[in-house]
């Protein structure tokens, strides 16, 4: 049998190891035994381990023989330690039990407190305290929260019943109850626990510890603990510990305490000490916030220009062992920690300690500057920070002091905060934009007709789409707030009017979205604006020395491109061309061009296109400066460029001279069941040349013409979508090469270029040895690599991937993260027969996991060269590939 209780403290034997792995014993468990190891004073104690939970929900909620045995022997180390015994009713040992998992679950369980007391042990305390009024405050508390958090009885009924008491006496506070008067409360919460759970308080200690253990233990598959679990990707099969521990008392008059510090401030990173504490208190009163808790340091308390005495300054002698204790934790730890302490009658005890939450803009500067002191190296640095957290730093954020009237939820789909007038469609907001309003645009769904309207928007929300939708994806690459997915939202387009969550709103109405958390809330919330301050960069900088791959990014315009190099972008690794093409002031060429009868008539469109698309490519050809750009040939399903409304088939009627039904006949020829899966990517190169052959000859002269202007000249990376078969990609190369030879005679300039192709389809990535004879470079497609290979659409699976992960089907969003097992073996033999077949093959990701953590280590693991992201995940993906080597060399 491997032990599974865990005695710490009071002279425990502290050398096994496991006691100190937080999978085996939980955060604080390991924490506990690692500060007792150190010499720093904790109360004895002992842990349960989190297999005997695991093991408890397994069997259907017993309790085996050894567990009992080991935990009854454990409980006599404690009782040694302490010298009282549990249950005495001279000199009771009392002790408090608490949850702790692998990481920390704030309100998951709460705490239970003083537990072995019952209408015997009370005497004893009150004698052995030579405090009556302690020892039945005590009491009533442990009543209150057992019955709350192990027997499940509303805790309101007993702050009613606390209120009642009050009033019958004319308190005002709890201060003023006498020893008696909490005595007399006593019976009353005894009377709410058998009117409530049906039978007495449990009068038998050993009950009540196992009663409570039980109730830890049960927590973990509580709602709230998935739902956290969900939300935090925490596995659900870790189970919690369960820390019991000896009783120290802060309430036991002015010369106790408790509190809460941080080592160094959590939302600035200061290196001061922070926190609170309440002179005679129990730790639940600073969390509660019953009564207003006071300032640890002067120098705190003289900046707030508070009263009440800081700690600092009531006891000296606990304050400066507090100051040795946090000094000497950070350099255990080597990183800011938070603490949870209890001064008894003078002496100062260590309840937990454990690695500081913290804010972005704080996790920075405690990286540089503890760095800079030599407690950390670089290394530990990078690898400490998050990387999704830098998404707080860029963005304009909701003031988290601010209120906010949620009227509903949906996915949060792109991050950063904003508040606008709700406009119903694209072009009422690009309208209302520009006469300098502030909208957002909220839509059903987003297409790329409604492109313009989007960029016009502060923020966008949509009822309906996933984190991959069009206007999530096109929502993060032009930087705007975006929730997706609000299925509590519904609109009435004819009498422009919406409801979201209960609130009845119209076109006009001022809404706020918060697109890191999904929320949509009712008006004007303040924001602040991003600052990126040194430590940043600094940051940056060290996971630019650090990582292999390369970082660049999806973008499309030269603003997205300007600000994706500000963020570091070595590049661009996709520059979607179909944008340019839904310009409000093309479309109707473009519509022109798909319409058309034949070749004749689609060149004569092409033709006015190409000055459009060469003037795009120079453009971003400029601001890129020589980096390479990896530019897509046309890629999305025709159908999505067909005109719906009245007014854009009178429009091509008087452009092209047909009537308005012989369009209507030629849009529902086109029409298909499956875009998708339909006359889209190199489907349209091979079947309209001349479309590609126009885009080729728009990068050439582009270049060539930045040449001729004496300009850094670009490496044009052109790459062919959506290909299943080496064939597609011959022919397609072929053109580019014939175009290319075109252009260079006609100008006398040469341009280096690469043609090359996304891996988006399963057949693709089986045939990548051949397709690798045609191409240069791959870049994956994840997007449609996870659709196709899934079977998901990426539009339309909001509506059960929710459920799919909530029941653990899939660990996270597939389209967010990518399904390493499934799909990444697809990558991951494509990247193998590609190299197989030419060396020098560069391999990239374009699809949305090049943003996201996880899918970028797996990028380092498959030895791709490069990630490409939205301009806004850049910084992330550089910090998360350098993470991603580090790992790796490890
Ligand atoms: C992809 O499929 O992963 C991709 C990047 O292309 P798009 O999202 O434009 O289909
Ligand atoms: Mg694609």
């Amino acid at each position: 049998m491997t032990q599974t209780v865990f005695p710490f403290g009071g002279g425990a034997d502290h050398s096994d190891p496991r006691q100190k792995d937080k999978a085996v014993v939980g955060g604080k468990g390991a924490n506990l035994a690692e500060m007792a190891a150190i010499g720093l004073p904790v109360p004895p104690g002992f842990t349960i381990a989190t297999e005997e939970c695991v093991r408890y929900l397994a069997d259907g909620g017993d309790f085996s023989a050894a567990l009992r045995d080991a935990v009854s022997a454990a409980l006599g180390h404690i009782e040694r330690a302490v010298g009282k015994r549990f249950g005495d009713a001279a000199d009771p040992l009392l002790v408090s039990v608490r949850s702790g998992a692998r990481v920390s679950m704030p309100g998951m369980m709460d705490t239970v407190l003083n537990l072995g007391l019952n209408d015997a042990t009370v005497l004893g305390l009150a004698a052995t305290s030579g405090d009556a009024r302690f020892a039945w405050d005590s009491y009533r508390r442990f009543i209150q929260m057992y019955a709350d958090v192990v027997l499940g009885v509303d805790h309101g009924l007993f702050e009613e019943a606390l209120e009642i008491a009050k009033e019958d006496k004319g308190f005002y506070a709890d201060t003023e109850m006498e020893a008696e008067d909490w005595q007399a409360l006593v019976d009353d919460y005894k009377a709410i626990v058998v009117a409530e759970h049906g039978a007495p308080f449990p009068q038998e200690p050993n009950e009540q510890l196992w009663g409570a253990i039980r109730a830890v233990f049960d927590s973990w598959d509580s709602d709230r603990a998935r739902v956290y679990r969900r939300l935090n990707d925490i596995p659900g099969d870790w189970g919690t510990a369960v820390n019991v521990q000896a009783m120290v008392f802060g309430n036991m008059g002015d010369t106790s305490a408790t509190g809460v510090a941080f080592t160094r401030d959590p939302s600035t990173g200061e290196r001061a000490f922070y926190g609170e504490w309440l002179v005679n208190a129990q730790g639940e009163d600073v969390v509660a916030g019953i009564r207003t808790p006071q300032y640890l340091t002067r120098a705190a308390r003289e900046a707030a220009g508070a009263k009440p005495a800081s700690m600092e300054e009531a006891m000296p002698a606990a304050y400066a062992e507090l100051a040795r204790v946090f000094d000497l934790l950070e350099r255990h730890y080597r990183d800011m920690q938070d603490i949870e302490f209890t001064v008894e009658r003078g002496a100062l005890w260590l309840l937990q300690t454990r690695s500081g939450k913290r804010t972005a803009k704080a996790a920075l500067r405690m990286a540089v500057e503890m760095v800079g002191e030599g407690l950390i190296d670089e290394r530990t640095a990078l690898l400490r920070l998050d990387p999704m957290a830098l998404d707080q730093l860029l963005h304009p954020t909701l003031d988290p002091v601010a209120p906010r009237d949620v009227l509903t939820t949906g996915l949060p789909a792109s991050p950063g905060a904003a508040s606008g007038r709700i406009m119903l469609d694209a072009d009422t907001a690009e309208a209302w934009a520009a006469r300098g309003e502030k909208v957002i645009l909220v839509r059903v769904e987003t297409s790329p007709e409604d492109i313009h309207g989007m960029h016009a928007a502060r923020g966008i929300l949509t009822a309906r789409g996933g984190m991959t939708s069009h206007a999530a994806v096109v929502a993060r690459g032009m930087g705007r707030p975006c929730v997706s997915g609000a299925q509590g939202v519904t609109i009435d387009l004819a009498a422009r009017t919406l409801r979201i969550g209960g609130a009845a709103l119209a076109e006009g109405d001022v809404i706020t979205l918060d697109g890191a958390k999904g929320q949509v809330m009712a008006g004007e919330v303040r924001t602040i604006e991003p600052e990126l301050a040194g430590d940043f960069g600094t940051v940056m900088e060290w996971a630019d020395r650090h990582r292999r791959m390369r970082v660049r990014t999806n973008a499309e315009t030269p603003a997205d491109c300007r600000m994706a190099r500000q963020f570091g972008a070595e590049g661009i690794g996709l520059c979607r061309t179909e944008h340019m093409f839904f310009d409000a002031a093309r479309i109707s060429a473009v519509r022109q061009m798909i319409l058309a009868e034949d070749e004749a008539g689609r060149r004569a469109a092409l033709a006015k296109l190409l000055p459009e698309q060469r003037a795009d490519f120079r453009a971003i050809f400029e601001v890129m400066a020589g980096l390479p750009c990896t530019i897509r040939l046309l890629d999305p399903p025709l159908h999505e460029f067909l005109p719906t409304a009245e007014a854009d088939f009178a429009e091509l009627a008087d452009a092209t001279g047909y009537g308005i039904e012989h369009l209507r006949r030629r849009a529902q020829e086109l029409h298909e069941f499956n875009p998708m899966l339909g006359h889209r990517g190199c489907r349209l190169g091979i079947t309209y040349p001349e479309i590609y052959e126009m885009q080729a000859r728009a990068i050439f002269e582009a270049a060539c013409a930045l040449i001729g202007a004496g300009a850094a000249a670009p490496v044009p990376e052109i790459m062919i979508p959506l290909v299943a078969t080496r064939q597609e990609l011959a022919i397609l190369r072929a053109l580019i090469d014939r175009v290319a030879a075109e252009v260079f005679a006609e100008s006398g300039c040469e341009v280096e270029y690469i043609v090359g192709t996304m891996i988006e389809l399963p057949r693709a990535a089986l045939m990548a040895g051949e397709i690798a004879e045609e191409a240069r470079f791959f870049s994956f497609g994840t997007n449609d690599l996870t659709q196709t290979t899934l079977g998901v659409s990426r539009d339309d699976a909001a509506r059960f991937l929710g459920i799919y992960v909530d029941r653990g089907i899939f660990a996270r969003d597939p389209f967010v993260s990518l399904d390493i097992d499934g799909v990444g073996q697809l990558v991951e033999l494509a990247a193998e027969r590609g190299r197989a077949a030419r060396a020098d093959l560069k391999l990239g990701i374009c699809g949305e996991h090049g943003g996201d953590p996880a899918s970028i280590a797996f990028c380092e693991a498959v030895g791709l060269d490069y990630v490409s992201a939205s301009p806004y995940r850049v910084p992330i993906a550089r910090l998360a590939a350098a993470q991603a080597a580090l790992s790796a060399s490890r």
